[in-house]
């Protein structure tokens, strides 16, 4: 069985997709992480990500890796562990724009098909349902209010000892989404075929008793 999970900034996908994944004992592909690995990568080594060219030449010498384990799943890349960071407001504000580069959602989209056809499969993302797997045989629209969302990501972010305001965490996110929706190749929609899981209010564990009473249906 397939799974595809989608929707905006700070639904809480990563979360919920590996919960449930972990549950029905598939495998789970966060493709938000591979997108944010190439943007790590390439602002770490200073590759221009207004080229998707450039991208594209950078993704090919990487080797990614997304190892999941029941406790959690760790990046990893060219040997490098870099699960911690991809997380961070800088990778957050310039993955968009690197995901926007018609070539490097080629790239990504042919790796993410190739992992979809190893078996069961839990994927989240933004084209999950629209693009990459169309035929997912459960597609789910996971998305919360502005204010929760970024709530949540603030409150992460805190944790971590960042200090930043929750305007600007909304700010950023809004902006997020905005570029997800309006670029031009595989834009953050909902599929048609999608239900909408609004989890404004509802505890993680709350959420994944939904999703798999729809796997379950
Ligand atoms: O899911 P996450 O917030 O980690 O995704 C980071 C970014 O990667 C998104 O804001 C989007 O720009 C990009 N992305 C995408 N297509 C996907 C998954 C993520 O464009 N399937």
């Amino acid at each position: 069985m397939k799974i595809a999970i989608d929707g905006p900034a700070g639904a809480g996908k990563s979360t919920v997709a590996k919960m449930v994944a972990d549950k029905l004992g598939y495998l789970y592909v966060d493709t938000g992480a591979m997108y944010r690995a190439l943007t790590w990568k390439a602002l770490h080594d200073n590759v221009d990500i207004s080229s998707g060219e450039a991208l594209v030449r950078l993704l090919n010498q990487c080797r990614l890796e997304l190892q999941s384990d029941s406790a959690s799943q760790r990046v990893v890349l060219n040997g490098r562990d870099i699960t911690e960071a991809i997380r961070t407001r800088e990778v957050s504000n310039h993955v968009s724009e690197v995901a926007s580069h018609p070539q490097v959602r080629e790239a990504m989209v042919e790796l993410q098909r190739e992992m979809a056809t190893k078996g069961n499969v839990v994927m989240d993302g933004r084209d999950i349902g629209t693009y990459v797997i169309p035929d997912a045989d459960v597609k789910i629209y996971l998305t919360a209010s502005l204010e929760e969302r970024a709530r949540r990501r603030y409150e992460e972010l805190r944790v971590k000892g960042h200090e930043v305001s929750f305007e600007e965490i909304k700010q950023e996110i809004l902006e997020r989404d905005d570029k997800d929706r309006k670029r031009d190749t595989a834009p953050l929609q909902k599929a048609a075929d999608a239900l909408t899981v609004d989890t404004t209010g509802l505890s993680i564990t709350e959420v994944v008793n939904c999703i798999l009473n729809i796997v379950h249906q």
